[in-house]
């Protein structure tokens, strides 16, 4: 059984089309999928989306390419939330200094925040990175022993990636652009142990080939899926069940 652990459900896009991206999920075989937040109204639609729909689980965070405009104080308006039925995770949170660096360490005081947040709720959390890999695991360190981690969309170096999966409590997972032509995500995923890897889609973002240009849906995991057994020279089944086996342990609330 398939989980997509991370899908943008709050698009009017998706939302136009939701049961039947849906039903594609789980012909696809996909059982599970989790969404981050990017922001207050995305937790909130988040929230509405889990009450109505049973395979949907939420994970609530202020991404920090949304916190530009936030007053730090407002940070304390998401611990109410966490309460709420089906949060089993926080985020998106991170570091992304790509687009715009004029307030780097506002995102390290949101992100901190975070993870504080993550200790303190017994929470696993999902980070973003951009330009930022070195920096996030160095503060994600910090919190190694009280929390539990998802690197996502990762995109470090190999060193950077050895640094992540020494780290008991700290995971990865790729999108559907390790699937292009160009990919040079292909060394990072020959050097990832399955026992370290989640899967996802980041839809309606990176469509795996041969979706690439559409929007991505969760049904498209099994692409992205398919393309790690291949580079890794394992079956694509016993891939599944391993990625399967450190959902339950990363993301233990989508199991209850
Ligand atoms: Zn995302």
């Amino acid at each position: 059984m398939i989980i997509d652990t991370h899908a943008h459900f709050y698009f009017p896009e998706i939302l136009e089309n939701i049961e039947e991206i849906i039903d594609n999920s789980l012909k696809a075989g996909v059982e599970k999928i989790i969404m981050p937040a990017v922001d207050f109204k995305s937790c909130e639609t988040i929230l509405g989306l889990v009450s109505k729909y049973n395979m949907l689980y939420a994970a609530l965070g202020l991404h920090p390419g949304d916190i530009k405009n936030l007053d730090e104080s407002e940070f304390y308006k998401l611990e109410p939330l966490l309460k709420e039925n089906k949060v089993v995770g926080i985020g998106e949170t991170g570091l992304d200094y790509y687009w715009d660096k004029t307030y780097n360490d506002k995102q390290k005081v949101f992100f901190r925040n975070h993870l504080e947040l993550a200790a303190k709720y017994n929470l696993p959390v999902i980070i973003h990175t951009r330009d930022s890999v070195a920096e996030a695991i160095e503060i994600t360190n910090e919190y190694r022993h009280r929390i539990k981690a998802q690197f996502h969309c990762f995109s470090g170096n190999t060193d950077e990636l050895k640094q992540i999966i020494s780290c008991e409590n700290f995971y990865v997972s790729y999108c559907g652009n390790i699937t292009y032509k160009k990919s040079d995500s292909v060394t990072l995923v020959e050097n990832t142990p399955v026992e370290k890897m989640l899967s996802e889609t980041d839809s309606p973002f990176l469509a795996p080939m041969p979706h690439r240009g559409k929007k991505n849906q969760p049904a498209y995991v099994v692409d992205t899926i398919r393309k790690i057994a291949k580079i890794k020279n394992m079956d694509e089944n016993t891939l599944i069940d391993a990625i399967h086996k450190n959902t339950e342990i990363v993301f233990p609330g989508i199991f209850q």
